[in-house]
């Protein structure tokens, strides 16, 4: 069957972030983890405490380097690692652990510029919360926007309040659009994250969470799949039989319904989550991520389906949009 989505290079049915990455900068692109030693403002009491029900306290730091080496030691680690299969390749600086804009307007000049000056650096990409996103921070970001390649990754997981009460996630819905809204005003590109099987979440939350986001005209999208790791407050909920772990095939048939509601310009930054083996509890089925990518695969040619299938585009100009 000829594949009617023209946003990929590897036969997919929705815009990958390979694809999207080769146009922009001609050539094979990696991502260098960094962490910047960053806290967040839901760990230290600002916002909260304890954090996020299902934060392993490492702020989806599992996979960067240790703090504790320099940024420019960090990035020599990482990217000999990645030289060893892509030689040459260009790099962005990926702020990756915890909240990355939280800290005064000078540490993270510091921490940014020195990653800009690395070998190969191409770009950044930061991840943060959309409540610590003060004016000077957008300010500063408007202007190594003009400078490089920059992404700001947004934590939203849903958009329904009551849950993000029940994770303990200490924003709002309403929160987020603001922070969003901040960043969108001055042409930032932004990533949108998103979990799936939240407590509270059933099916139809979790197709609708991505119809609200659907005409907020984002960038890139992540879809992750809520995993449970041990020593977390959710996976304790787990053990009382609080919340429930997806099926893969549940799982497949959400996502199929979210990427048929995405524009298909959105870039997909990730479709599955993947907790670090040692320390995951389940869904153990997230480990085979391939086999989760192709089924998603399988089940979009099953259906004669692609990103954006069931977008309408009417609707983003009848809402207005950011
Ligand atoms: S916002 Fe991120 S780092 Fe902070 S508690 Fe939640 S998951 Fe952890």
């Amino acid at each position: 069957m000829v594949n009617p989505f023209p946003y990929t290079l590897d036969n997919k049915r929705y815009h990958t972030q390979n694809y999207e990455l080769r146009k922009i900068f001609g050539e094979k692109v990696c991502k260098i983890s960094l962490d910047g030693g960053f806290t967040c403002p839901n760990l230290d009491g600002t916002k909260g405490v304890g954090g996020c029900t299902y934060c392993s306290g490492r702020g989806s730091g599992d996979f960067t380097q240790s703090a504790l080496l320099p940024i420019e030691e960090q990035w020599r680690i990482q990217q000999e690692k990645m030289y060893q299969k892509w030689p040459g390749s260009g790099c962005i600086a990926y702020f990756q652990a915890h909240t990355n804009t939280y800290a005064p307007l000078s540490r993270l000049k510091e921490l940014y510029e020195t990653a800009l000056a690395q070998p190969n650096c191409v770009g950044l990409d930061i991840a943060t919360r959309a409540d610590c996103l003060s004016q000077e921070v957008c300010d500063y970001l408007a202007q190594l926007n003009r400078r490089c390649w920059l992404l700001v990754e947004l934590g939203l997981q849903s958009t329904f309040d009551d849950t993000g009460e029940r994770i303990n996630r200490c924003h709002s819905y309403a929160d987020f659009l603001e922070g969003y809204a901040r960043l969108k005003q001055r042409g930032i590109r932004v990533c949108i994250h998103l979990i799936n099987g939240l407590p509270g979440e059933n099916h139809r939350r979790m197709v609708e969470n991505v119809r609200r986001i659907s005409h907020l005209g984002m960038y890139a999208v992540k879809l992750h799949l809520l995993y449970f790791l041990k020593g977390t407050q959710m996976a304790e909920e787990y053990r009382q039989g609080r919340v429930q772990m997806m099926s893969r095939e549940e799982y497949v048939q959400v996502v199929c319904d979210q990427l048929e509601l995405l524009p298909p310009e959105t870039v997909i930054h990730r479709l599955t989550g993947d907790g670090k083996k040692e320390d995951l509890i389940g869904p153990l089925w997230s480990l085979k991520k391939f086999c989760v990518l192709n089924e998603i695969d399988k089940e979009l040619v099953r259906r004669d389906s692609w990103q954006g299938k069931n977008y309408s585009a009417g609707e983003r100009e009848k809402l207005g949009g950011f």
